[in-house]
């Protein structure tokens, strides 16, 4: 049997696969089991924020592997401990807590905004709301978060107390807080999964208000636009308002499973011993890996990831088979007026790597990727749009 057989036989159906098994790659190049190269417009969704093998990453990696792989947190780590104060360093907020994934970073997240409500509202206000067609993780809870239906569909009941409010429409949010017992407030700053739509900064606006009128946790899951992705480190900082908590995962560690809870003054001392952990949580690996992420997200980098943003935007806005161009930084939607699927399956067969999302082409490449790549795969997606 061929890995592709082997593949479709063991492993779980969860996944609608692309015929390519990428064997290797490096920075933005991939390559196939032929040796077909590819330029990579995916990242592993946002996942390998500086490319693939980055050599600076690879050795700070590797360092810490010769070193120990795994320490319990019952002990100290100093990958962790470090990441830990540069992320507050550089974002303002008070204390992390690690786990592995954007799922459980939310999960922590919820947790957190329902001991604080509970012990300084009372226990009665523990609804969480968040947005139709937000994305916020696949655990039965963060799928009770997830506003879509399709991701429930099959696994019902789901954990109690979520409520879904309209993205960018401030009367719908007011409309579900009027209805009280509100704990926080939870939204992507891009809508990811949902079709990349960006929320409008006045919306924020009015969010933080709301917010802080009614003593309403604002929570930004940034697992998907965190890291550098939008152009500044969250993109919570690109639209302007303040969250108490923020959870990211994706790009944090380059490669390796990590997820961050952070959380601000407000929240810092919800968690108490006992009341949240992770085995796996802050691995000194993906903690060596992440603090070498985050130290090369310099305002340089981030500066070149809203050029390149810019770039794609005039580059493919208004062209032959082009309906709408939405995003932030390199995180970017494209509404083709043929089927996104069909599209995407053209870039493939002509070497460039592109994602989905609901009806669009979705761009999510490495923050340094080379001009030239870039040039190279716009270039692809136009002709396979027309
Ligand atoms: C991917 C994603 C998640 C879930 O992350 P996992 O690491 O797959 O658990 C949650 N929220 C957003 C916004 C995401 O894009």
């Amino acid at each position: 049997m061929n890995i592709k057989e082997k593949d479709s036989l063991y492993i779980a159906n969860t996944y609608g696969r692309f015929n390519v098994e990428i064997v290797k790659g490096k920075g933005s190049l991939l390559y196939d089991e032929n040796g077909k190269e590819y330029i990579d417009m995916c990242t592993g969704i946002a996942v390998n924020t500086l490319g693939v093998a980055d050599e600076g990453w690879i050795n700070a990696v590797t360092e810490q592997l010769g070193k120990v792989q795994h320490v319990s947190n019952l002990y100290y780590s100093a990958p962790q401990a470090e990441l830990a104060e540069l992320l507050c360093k550089r974002t303002g907020m008070k204390k992390v807590f690690f786990g592995n994934s954007g799922a459980e970073a939310n999960e922590c997240a919820i947790k957190v905004a329902r001991k604080y409500a509970a012990e300084n509202k009372g226990a009665e206000y523990n609804t969480i709301i968040t947005l139709i067609n937000s994305f916020h993780g696949r655990t039965v809870t963060t799928l009770a978060a997830t506003g879509q239906e399709v991701f429930h569909k099959d696994f019902l009941p789901l954990t109690k107390g979520f409520k879904y409010a309209v993205a960018n429409d401030i009367e719908s949010v007011k409309a579900l807080v009027a209805e009280g017992g509100v704990a926080a407030i939870m939204v992507e700053p891009v809508q990811g999964e949902g079709g990349v739509m960006p929320l409008t900064k006045e919306f924020c606006e009015e969010l933080q208000k709301l917010a802080e009128a009614q003593d309403i946790l604002l929570i930004a899951d940034e697992v998907q636009t965190g890291n550098g992705r939008t152009g500044a480190l969250y993109g919570y900082m690109k639209l302007g308002f303040k969250p108490d908590i923020v959870s990211t995962a994706k790009g944090l560690a380059g490669g390796l499973p990590m997820g961050a809870c952070l959380m601000n003054e407000k929240t810092a001392g919800v968690l108490t011993a006992g009341t949240h952990g992770s085995t796996f949580g802050g691995n000194p690996i993906a903690a060596a890996g992440a603090l070498y992420v985050i130290n090369s997200l310099t305002d340089e980098l981030l500066a070149d990831v809203t050029k390149k943003s810019e770039y794609i935007f005039s580059a493919l806005e208004g062209k032959a088979g082009i309906k709408s161009v939405s995003g932030m930084g390199l995180m970017i939607g494209i509404e083709t007026e043929k089927d996104a699927g069909e599209v995407i399956a053209k870039c493939i067969e002509n070497g460039v790597i592109p994602l989905k999302a609901k009806n669009k082409v979705r761009l999510l490449p490495a923050l340094n990727i080379p001009m030239e790549l870039l040039e190279k795969a716009v270039a692809v997606i136009l002709e396979a749009a027309v």
